[in-house]
């Protein structure tokens, strides 16, 4: 069941401390086709509907060798979430689950990631599938899918901390 705001049985609320001001912008939005959260996928498909992710000036010339990768990690501020539940009830049935045993949106600081695909990038703005957020939700990042990437600097001595003499780091297929 999705909820607006209301707390459950059995959920555990919390006084939020004071925020830290972690000097967080905002460099674009996402625009879905959900205005609610009733409608709203709860995890991205690479077969759902086209979204739109628009980049804010001046971060634009940041996109420079995105459309290299098929699959993008994005990251973004669930900006309607409440953020005081320690317990939660996903399926309101009165059994509780800890905040950071779930993927829900109501979280402390409430970060959603997505991996989706990436169908185009055009002025500044991607077309991918599989987000999951509603309509004008804010971009915090994006990030090459990790599994597509290789890291471009050398390997650090921490890299062979293994185990076994080998850096794993940088296992692109
Ligand atoms: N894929 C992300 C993750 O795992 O981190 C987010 C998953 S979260 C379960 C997705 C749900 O968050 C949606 O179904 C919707 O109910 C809710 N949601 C989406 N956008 C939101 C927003 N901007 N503010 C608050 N809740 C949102």
């Amino acid at each position: 069941m999705v909820r607006e705001n209301e707390i459950r049985e059995n959920e555990v609320a919390v006084e939020v401390p004071p925020a830290t001001d972690a000097g967080l912008v905002f460099i674009g939005r996402i625009s879905t086709p959900w205005t609610s959260r009733m409608e709203t996928p709860r995890q991205g498909r690479h077969d759902g509907p086209l979204c739109k992710i628009e980049i804010f000036e001046p971060w634009r010339q940041a996109l420079r060798g995105v459309e290299a990768f098929e699959r993008l990690e994005v990251l973004y501020w669930l900006d309607r979430a409440r953020r005081d539940l320690v317990l939660q009830s996903p399926a309101n049935s009165g059994k509780v689950h800890g905040t950071f045993s779930l993927r829900s949106p109501v979280r402390p600081n409430p970060i959603g990631t997505s991996i989706v695909k990436l169908e185009g990038v055009e002025d500044g703005v991607l077309l991918v599938r599989g987000m999951d957020c509603l309509d004008g939700t804010p971009l915090l990042d994006l990030k090459p899918d990790r599994t597509l990437f290789k890291p471009i600097a050398p390997p650090q001595p921490g890299d062979f901390q293994t185990g076994d003499d080998e850096a794993h780091y940088c296992r692109k297929a």
